[in-house]
């Protein structure tokens, strides 16, 4: 006798056209059963306004506005993340992407956050990377999950890889920017890695 066995798996779509970001979630949620998909699926991310007050605030209305264009039956996910330091009294926080300008390169970024830094001594210059995640589901529940990175500013950019201010931040207990220490250190230790296993120990 045979025996087929089906396995329903379920559709999350990715609140980001960024491939680097769809990829870095696809392998965060290996393993719960999700076939993990870009926006690109329903015509790209829509463009939002990103005017909310928190990083939960600005990942529900990339998340809201994405879930206007899926399926019934699909799920979504959208994250929101900056840094925030602690000696400008949590800034540039949800402005991270856009410190030096509306436009700003993240070069630009980094040469700001060092200026403003500049007067700053070892030891005061503590900050922290911090993301949330917003998981709708096909009945419209909606879940954050958050997590964080500790660290200090250096005063200088070191470091080739990665992006946005990881070759300006020290993560606790680390020599190295996380642009020295590369992706298999940092997917350990990030902030996005830290929500996504709060959201993990959802389906477990
Ligand atoms: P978004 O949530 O992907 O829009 O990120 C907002 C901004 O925060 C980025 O443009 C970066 O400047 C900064 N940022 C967020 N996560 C990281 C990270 O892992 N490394 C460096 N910069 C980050």
């Amino acid at each position: 006798m045979i025996f087929l066995f089906v396995v329903m798996s379920k559709s999350l779509v990715i609140a980001s056209g960024n491939v680097h970001k769809v990829e870095e979630f696809g392998s965060l949620l290996n393993g719960l059963g999700f076939d993990i998909l870009s926006a690109k699926v329903c015509g790209g991310m829509p463009h939002v306004v990103e005017d909310g007050n928190t990083f939960a605030a600005n990942s529900k209305i990339k998340a809201d506005a994405l879930r206007e264009l899926v399926a019934s039956d699909q799920w979504v996910l959208a994250d929101d993340s900056g840094l925030e330091v602690d000696a400008l009294g949590g800034a540039p926080g949800i402005y991270s992407a856009r410190y030096a300008g509306p436009d700003a390169s993240d070069e630009a970024n980094r040469v700001k956050l060092l200026k403003e830094l500049s007067a700053v001594p070892t030891g005061q210059r503590t900050a922290r990377f911090q993301c949330v995640l917003c998981l709708i589901d096909p009945d419209g529940h909606t879940s954050y999950f958050e997590g964080s990175c500790e660290g200090q500013i250096t005063t200088e950019a070191l470091g080739e890889m990665g992006f946005g201010y990881d070759p300006v931040f020290v993560p606790t207990g680390y020599e190295e920017t996380f642009a020295q220490l590369g992706d298999e250190v940092k997917s350990q230790l990030s902030h996005r890695a830290k929500a996504v296993e709060n959201l993990r120990a959802r389906f477990v």
